[in-house]
């Protein structure tokens, strides 16, 4: 038998968000390795093992996924929304750069899905619609000063933001200093939308201005969205619509 490993992104959440790509794969599977939820979120059958792990073994993770490929099991590799984004398929790549020299013969694959941002962005609008940059406001992985600067110069640069990981019990900092970056460096009301749950069935849409974001609005299931200071609101009966102009 011979052995693959595919980085497949399973989408925000809606099951009909997982492309036919990444559920052929599935199919296909002997073995299944990911953080608990996002295995949660494959169905169990005869002939398939999953294997959970807690977060923060990303590198465990992916040796084991090449490891088990190299003794000529199919494996897949959950992540939620799009692998490359802030989840497992760098974490492979790490692991194959650093790892026996045979792993790199392996037939190893990376399958997008629906990131977050781009689902959130959906659900309000698009206020990502001129340019814009992805920010990974977490520091487990580097330092809140590299975060910082980032904020700063995307802002100063007029970018509209997307925010990953903004909040979490053990860093409740880093997000009331990200809204006082931002507050100095835009000096104006823009529109911020914090996207919790998004394409979910509790899922909950909130638009701000900028001066009235707090820092308890995101949570780690949440994605927050900065406009560009052209970002505004059209009010309709169905809800706002929040957009940025192409001209932008
Ligand atoms: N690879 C994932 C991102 C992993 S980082 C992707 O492409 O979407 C995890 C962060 O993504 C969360 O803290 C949250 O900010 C965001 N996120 C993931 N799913 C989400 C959802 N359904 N609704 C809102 N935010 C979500």
């Amino acid at each position: 038998m011979t052995g693959w490993v595919v980085i497949a992104g399973l989408g925000p959440g809606n099951e009909d968000m997982v492309t036919p790509e990444v559920r052929a794969a599935l199919e296909a599977a002997t073995d299944v390795v990911g953080y608990i939820p996002y295995v949660a979120r494959v169905a169990e059958r005869p002939g398939l093992t999953l294997h959970p792990s807690d977060n923060r073994v990303e590198l465990d993770r992916s040796r084991h996924a090449l490891d088990m490929a190299a003794e000529g099991r199919r494996v897949v590799v959950v992540s939620s929304g799009d692998p490359g984004v802030f989840a497992m398929a760098s974490a492979v790549f790490e692991a194959l750069e650093a790892g026996p020299e045979a792993w790199r013969a392996l037939d190893i694959r990376v399958l997008p899905g629906i990131t977050a941002m781009l689902a959130a962005a959906a659900a309000a609008g698009a206020p990502l619609g001129h340019d814009f940059c992805a920010i990974n406001l977490s520091d487990n992985l580097k330092p809140w000063a590299l975060i910082e600067k980032r904020l700063r110069l995307a802002a100063e640069a007029d970018f509209a933001m997307a925010f990953y990981n903004p909040r979490s019990a053990s860093r409740p900092e880093g997000f009331v200093r990200t809204l006082a970056v931002l507050r100095e460096t835009c000096a104006d009301a823009r529109p911020v939308l914090f996207a919790r749950n998004v394409t979910r069935p509790d899922q909950v849409l909130r638009i701000v201005p900028l001066t009235e974001a707090r820092p308890e609005m995101a949570d780690m299931r949440t994605m927050v969205i900065v406009g560009n200071s052209a970002t505004r609101v059209i009010d309709t009966p169905r809800g706002p619509i929040l957009y940025t102009p192409r001209s932008a």
